[in-house]
This record gives C-alpha cells, sequence and structure tokens, in this order.
C-alpha cells in the first residue's frame, strides 16, 4: 500500500540524484503515453507528477520518496514529434547515464499504449534495456480506452515482439489511470521488488 507520497528534487544531472541508500524504481514511456496519470494514480495523489508536459520542456528526473522508505522516480519521456537533436542527445546521454548507473534501481517501468499497434521506439527503447542489463517490466496504459478484445490483441502483438527480443516474455501489466485497473497487481509487484 502507497500511504505516503512526497517530491524530493529534479535533476538534469544524474550524478546530482539523491544518495542511492534506499531502493529506487523508475517510470519511462513515450511522451503522453499516460505515466504522470499512472503515478498520480498508484501514489494516490492527483498532482504529484505533472501530466502533458510539453515538449522542449526541460527534462528531469523526478525523485518521490514513498512511505517515507523507497524512491519512485519518473523519467522524462521519449518520442516528442518535434523535439530538436540537442534536447534528444541531452535526453539519451542522461537517461543511459542513469539506468546503467543508478546502483539502487531494483526495476524500471516502460509504459506502452494499449491503443497502438507495437511501435519501433518502444521496441528500440526495450532492446537497448535488454543490452545494457536494466531490469525492464513492462507497464500497459489506458486500457478503458477501448475495447478489452483490442487492448488484448494489442499487447498479445507486443509481447509476441518482445520475446523475440528478449527470448522470454517480460513481466507486464495491464493497466489504466482512469479506471485503477492493474493498480492492485502493479503495486504489489513494486513493493516486492523495493522489499528484496
Ligand atoms: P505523460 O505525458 O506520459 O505523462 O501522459 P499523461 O499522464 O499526461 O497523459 C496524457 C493524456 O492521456 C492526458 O490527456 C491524460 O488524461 C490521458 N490519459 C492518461 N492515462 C489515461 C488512461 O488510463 N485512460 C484514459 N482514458 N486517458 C488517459
Amino acid at each position: 500500500m502507497i500511504q505516503k507520497a512526497q517530491f524530493v528534487i529534479s535533476n538534469s544531472n544524474p550524478g546530482n540524484c539523491p544518495k542511492p541508500d534506499r531502493a529506487e524504481i523508475a517510470f519511462i514511456g513515450r511522451s503522453n503515453v499516460g505515466k504522470s496519470s499512472l503515478i498520480n494514480r498508484i501514489t494516490g495523489k492527483s498532482d504529484l507528477a505533472k501530466t502533458s508536459q510539453k515538449p522542449g520542456k526541460t527534462q528531469l528526473i523526478n525523485h518521490f520518496i514513498i512511505n517515507d522508505r523507497w524512491y519512485l522516480v519518473d523519467l522524462p519521456g521519449y518520442g516528442f514529434a518535434k523535439v530538436n537533436v540537442k534536447v534528444k542527445q541531452g535526453w539519451e546521454s542522461m537517461i543511459s547515464t542513469y539506468l546503467t548507473k543508478r546502483e539502487n534501481l531494483c526495476g524500471v517501468f516502460v509504459l506502452i499504449d494499449s491503443r497502438l499497434e507495437p511501435q519501433k521506439i518502444d521496441l528500440e527503447f526495450l532492446l537497448w534495456c535488454g543490452t545494457e542489463g536494466v531490469p525492464a517490466a513492462l507497464v500497459f496504459t489506458k486500457a478503458d480506452k477501448q475495447s478489452k478484445t483490442k487492448t488484448d490483441q494489442n499487447i498479445r502483438k507486443f509481447l509476441k515482439k518482445t520475446e523475440e527480443i528478449f527470448e522470454e516474455i517480460p513481466d507486464y501489466f495491464v493497466t489504466s489511470a482512469e479506471s485503477g485497473l492493474g493498480k492492485d497487481e502493479l503495486t504489489a509487484f513494486i513493493e516486492e521488488l523495493v522489499q528484496e
């Protein structure tokens, strides 16, 4: 159960993140995938993460402390349509440093829009995680937006692609920030990760 969630700090330099003395999990995904909404839903705080950040806004690593015990991190989204090369390179360097060097990181949740067919950018990012040994799990978002049949279809296709990449199917969750679908399963999984 998440009882308490507080903002700690935002950083553009991974080296300035809080001391890695507690378990940490992170959320990442394409911009507009529903990351902020999901973080707000699972923490029960409607304004914890800022929803619908505009492209070009400073891209920051946001630390929150949960139940006074572990860190939840909101990472800047990827795949803005209109982002300049410099911003993109800045993102890549910041994110790759954070994901490969953060020693207390127990899990990274990669958010995938359940409305869409498998997207190249998500698969490429997952491939990179696999190569770098980043412990990624999948979170399909916005499941309330279409029929269960359509959601299941898209998820099946996506999992088939990830199986080709990883030779196994990663842990995955089907969620809706709108209805709360999947919240309990995802929270229980995170709590296990941060307790280990
Ligand atoms: P972010 O850019 O990944 O942080 O995405 P946001 O959380 O800001 O969400 C982008 C848009 O999708 C917003 O208009 C949200 O209201 C909407 N949204 C996010 N999650 C859901 C969901 O589970 N269901 C529905 N119907 N809309 C959602």
